[in-house]
C-alpha cells in the first residue's frame, strides 16, 4: 500500500481514534463518514459504504434487494474468480434466484427484456475480470440496462466491477468507476485491494436511498471492517484525490517506464563485478503481466534479468531464492530464472543482492 496508508494505519492502531465518535456533535457517529465523503468526491456517486471485501459486497446487495427474487444476468458473465468464488454460488447463498439469459458469447437487450417480470429485482452486470471473450461476441452495456429499467420503472441495475479503477490506465478494459456511475446505474461494487491498491475491502457506491438500506441491514454488522482498514482506505483515497498516483504501488508499478527498470537492473548487477562472482546475468526484453488475473491479455513491455549460475541449474536457483533469508519469488520460464525489476524497488535491491551473494 502507499506510505500514507501505512503510516495512517500505524497512527490509528497505536492511538485513540474517532472512528465512531462525532467530534462536532460530541456523540456516537458513523464509521462510514470519512471514506464516504472521499468516495463520493472521487466517483460522483450519491452515497458509499465499505464492507469486508467485494465478495461480501455482492452478497450483501443480493441478499438485501433480491432475496427470493430474480436476478437477471448474462451467461457470459457467470464467472469464477481465484479462490473458487462463483457468482452463481454466491447468488445461491444469498437466496436470490438466478435467471441466466443469452449465451456464453452473445447476449442481447431482448434477452434481458424478455426476462423481466414482477419477480425481477436486479439486472446484474459482472465485469469479466480475469478473462476475455473474443470473436463473435455481443454484450449489453450498463447504460443500455439503465435505459431498459427506466422503461419498466424497475428493476435495479447493479454492476459488480471486480477490480474497479479510480485511475485511467489507458490500457486493458478496466472500467473507471466514475464513468460507470455516469451511466445512471443504481449500485456498483468493487474491491479495495485489486487495482485500487488499498486494503482488503469491498466498496459499494450508488443511489443514496439504496445505500442507506444496505447500511441498516443486520448483515452489515457481520461484514463490517476494522478501523485499520478504514484508516488505510482513507489514506489511499486521499492519494487519489490529490492525484498522487505514483504513491500507490499498484499504479506506480504498472506505469513504470522501461528506462527506470533498466536503471534498477544496473544498480543490481553493479554489485557482482568482482572475480569470485558465480552469477551470469543477461538483460532480455520481456513482458509484465498484471497480477491476480486483472487486465487479462495485457502484456506490458519490460526488461528482465535472466539469471544463471556456474554450478546450479535453474530449478535449484529458483528454489534457493525462495528459501533465502528474505524469500524471493522469481519468474521461471522455459527453464530460465527471470527477475522483473518492475516490481523490485530500489530499496529492495540491497536485500536481493544479499540473498544472491549467499547462494554458493
Ligand atoms: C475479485 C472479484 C470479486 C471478489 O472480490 P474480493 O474483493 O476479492 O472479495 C467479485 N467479483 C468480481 C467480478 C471480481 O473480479
Amino acid at each position: 500500500m502507499s506510505n500514507d496508508a501505512v503510516s495512517q494505519v500505524a497512527a490509528v492502531a497505536g492511538n485513540y481514534s474517532n472512528l465512531e465518535y462525532d467530534l462536532n456533535k460530541g456523540e456516537r457517529g458513523t464509521r462510514h463518514k470519512i471514506t464516504e465523503v472521499l468516495l463520493k468526491e472521487l466517483t460522483g456517486s450519491e452515497a458509499a459504504m465499505v464492507v469486508n471485501n467485494n465478495a461480501a459486497a455482492v452478497f450483501l446487495i443480493l441478499r438485501t434487494f433480491a432475496k427470493q427474487k430474480e436476478v437477471v444476468i448474462s451467461r457470459g458473465e457467470l464467472i469464477e474468480i481465484g479462490g473458487a468464488f462463483r457468482i452463481s454460488s454466491i447468488m445461491e447463498e444469498s437466496d436470490a434466484i438466478l435467471k441466466e439469459v443469452g449465451t456464453t458469447n452473445r447476449t442481447h437487450l431482448y434477452d434481458y427484456e424478455q426476462a423481466i417480470n414482477k419477480e425481477t429485482a436486479i439486472l446484474m452486470k459482472v465485469h469479466q475480470s480475469n478473462f476475455k471473450t473474443i470473436g463473435f461476441t455481443h454484450a449489453i452495456s450498463t447504460k443500455q440496462l439503465v435505459n431498459l429499467a427506466k422503461k419498466y420503472h424497475q428493476p435495479l441495475i447493479y454492476e459488480d466491477l471486480g477490480s474497479g479503477s479510480l485511475y485511467d490506465f489507458k490500457m486493458g478494459n478496466e472500467p473507471v468507476v466514475s464513468k460507470v456511475i455516469e451511466t445512471g446505474v443504481d449500485l456498483v461494487s468493487f474491491s479495495g485491494d485489486k487495482l485500487i491498491g488499498g486494503p482488503q475491502a469491498g466498496i459499494i457506491i450508488g443511489k443514496k436511498e439504496l445505500i442507506n438500506k444496505l447500511k441498516r441491514h443486520q448483515l452489515t454488522r457481520v461484514l463490517r471492517v476494522d478501523k485499520m482498514t478504514l484508516a488505510a482506505l482513507e489514506a489511499t483515497l486521499g492519494n487519489y484525490l490529490r492525484e498522487e498516483f505514483n504513491n500507490i504501488p499498484t499504479i506506480r508499478d504498472i506505469s513504470l517506464p522501461i528506462c527506470e527498470i533498466e536503471k534498477r537492473i544496473m544498480m543490481f548487477t553493479d554489485h557482482f563485478n568482482n572475480n569470485d562472482n558465480k552469477w551470469i546475468f543477461k538483460i532480455e526484453n520481456s513482458a509484465s503481466q498484471v497480477g491476480g488475473g486483472a487486465m487479462p491479455g495485457i502484456e506490458i513491455p519490460t526488461l528482465v534479468l535472466a539469471v544463471k549460475h556456474l554450478n546450479l541449474d535453474s530449478h535449484t536457483i529458483h528454489s534457493r531464492l525462495r528459501q533465502g533469508t528474505s524469500p524471493i519469488i522469481a519468474r521461471l520460464k522455459k527453464n530460465h530464472v527471470l527477475l522483473d525489476f518492475r516490481t523490485i524497488t530500489t530499496e529492495d535491491i540491497p536485500i536481493i543482492v544479499e540473498v544472491f551473494k549467499k547462494i554458493e
